[in-house]
């Protein structure tokens, strides 16, 4: 697919995140599957996309003073998914007006960057805003309404993952945010919570990053993917004040 978009007046709409990416769809054909995230860096002034083995880093953004031309590099031993979430998380910060490079005159981003990032206060907006103009631009929330619909289950977050060919953690994430329900996912690696990410409203939790979650774990046996049961979970376990809630647990392993 070769695409020509109109870089001026995209940048028109200022630095919204979310209108941006709203502008940039707006100049699209009508799409089914997934949105051509190279196609539309590379007609936006990003001169080349490369894969390099990148320690630390999911990638990085090198461009001049006036952000003129871009070029994109991503680690290389991330899988596709995540790639082009990162081209979209790099293009984030290419348009907006309002965000400057933190390392060497380049955007330089982790892993917990294109999650959950921390740090100084505006390397941490400059993030969070390309991870929102990134999950519009990818999973647009025009295009989600038959996944919302459904009461929350975990499938219909999977669903957004292989329909959109983004990475099952960024569909979670784009689900929690968005669905009326009450929700949170809390990601863990080797049974610790890696960081917890929480829809409007959701309660305190008892849980903090690095803490073993072994004894709120014990779940039905997963399935054949993973995935368990939505299981009546004890809120005492998990909320910090647990009041009239009824909790509900899922696991994807
Ligand atoms: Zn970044």
């Amino acid at each position: 697919m070769s695409l020509s978009l109109d870089r001026v007046e995209i940048e028109s709409v200022g630095s919204d995140p979310v209108r941006l990416a709203g502008a940039l769809l707006d100049q699209l054909p009508v799409l089914d599957g997934a949105v051509p995230i190279h196609e539309i860096a590379l007609a936006l002034d990003i001169l080349d996309i490369r894969e390099a083995p990148l320690s630390g880093l999911e990638a990085c953004l090198q461009t001049d003073h006036h952000k003129s031309y871009g070029q994109v590099v991503l680690n290389a031993a991330s899988s596709p998914r995540r790639q082009r979430f990162s081209i979209a998380h790099e293009l984030g910060h290419f348009l907006n007006e309002r965000h400057g490079p933190t390392h060497e005159g380049a955007f330089a981003c982790s892993r917990d960057d294109m999650s959950a990032p921390f740090g100084d206060p505006r390397h941490r907006r400059q993030e969070q805003e390309a991870n929102s103009f990134a999950i519009e631009l990818l999973a647009p929330l025009s295009r989600l309404g038959p996944y919302l619909r459904p009461v929350a289950e975990l499938d219909h977050a999977l669903a957004i993952s292989d329909r959109f060919d983004i990475s099952r953690e960024a569909a979670v994430r784009r689900y929690v945010e968005l669905h009326r329900d009450c929700l949170a996912a809390v990601f863990t690696r080797h049974g610790q919570v890696r960081y917890i990410e929480k829809g409007e409203g959701f309660p305190r939790v008892n849980f903090w990053v690095g803490d073993d979650l072994g004894p709120a774990l014990r779940l039905p046996a997963p399935d054949a993917e993973g995935l368990t049961e939505l299981d009546e979970a004890d809120p005492h376990i998990w909320l910090t004040s647990p009041g009239r809630h009824d909790l509900f647990v899922q696991t994807l392993h």
